[in-house]
């Protein structure tokens, strides 16, 4: 909201509209909505239902659904795409979700957002490394022989063979070569 209003202060002219009135960045709103399922973001009515279970508003820094609706709301790409987003503290737990009383979905916008932000070659290092597990060996975390051994503590069947090869085609149609290291993954069963 600070950079809308940093806008209208600019102008500075006898036919600029008062400082407290926000210009909405339709360009953008228009972009994030190609990008999110449903697009009902423009039904936030700002009643704050969202943070009441949000993990991150609760233990983060300052993190708030409710303010990243708002700014979705008014346009502001260039306060929620940033180097140090905020946007990454999200858990994506969904509470958001089955709290928002207009079924705005906030999660997936936030979703779509952080897609937005790794299109700009923006993400934190650890999400790269989930990212590139995923790729190698279609788990987001490593199951190693010590994971087996608690899953048969716990009674639990050995984890599945995970088909590499077939979640490659899906994230990649055009380029669904599997690397080296991900081929011998599969042959294993891609279980360590
Ligand atoms: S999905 Fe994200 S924004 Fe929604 S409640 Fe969970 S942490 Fe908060
Ligand atoms: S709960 Fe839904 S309507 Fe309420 S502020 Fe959050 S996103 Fe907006």
């Amino acid at each position: 909201m600070s950079k809308a209003r940093r806008d209208s202060d600019s102008a500075g002219s006898a036919s600029t509209p008062p400082a407290d009135i926000v210009r909405v960045n339709f360009e953008f709103r228009r972009e994030l909505a190609r990008k999110v399922e449903g697009n009902l973001a423009g039904f936030c009515y700002q009643c704050g239902a969202c943070v009441g279970d949000c993990p991150s508003a609760t233990y983060g820094g300052g993190f708030n659904p409710r303010e990243i609706m708002l700014k979705v709301l008014y346009g502001l790409g260039e306060e929620l795409l940033t180097e140090d987003s905020i946007l990454w503290q999200c858990t994506n737990c969904y509470n958001c979700h089955e709290r928002c009383p207009q079924d705005v979905k906030p999660v997936e916008v936030i979703i779509s957002l952080k897609n937005m932000l790794s299109d700009l070659g923006i993400y934190p290092d650890n999400v790269d490394k989930v990212i590139k597990a995923f790729e190698e060996t279609g788990r987001t975390t490593p199951v190693n022989p010590a994971v087996q051994r608690q899953r048969e503590r716990f009674g639990l069947p050995p984890l599945p063979p995970v088909p590499v090869d077939e979640i490659r085609q899906l994230i990649e149609p055009d380029n669904a070569e599997p690397r080296a290291g991900a081929r011998a993954d599969a042959d294993k069963g891609g279980t360590e």
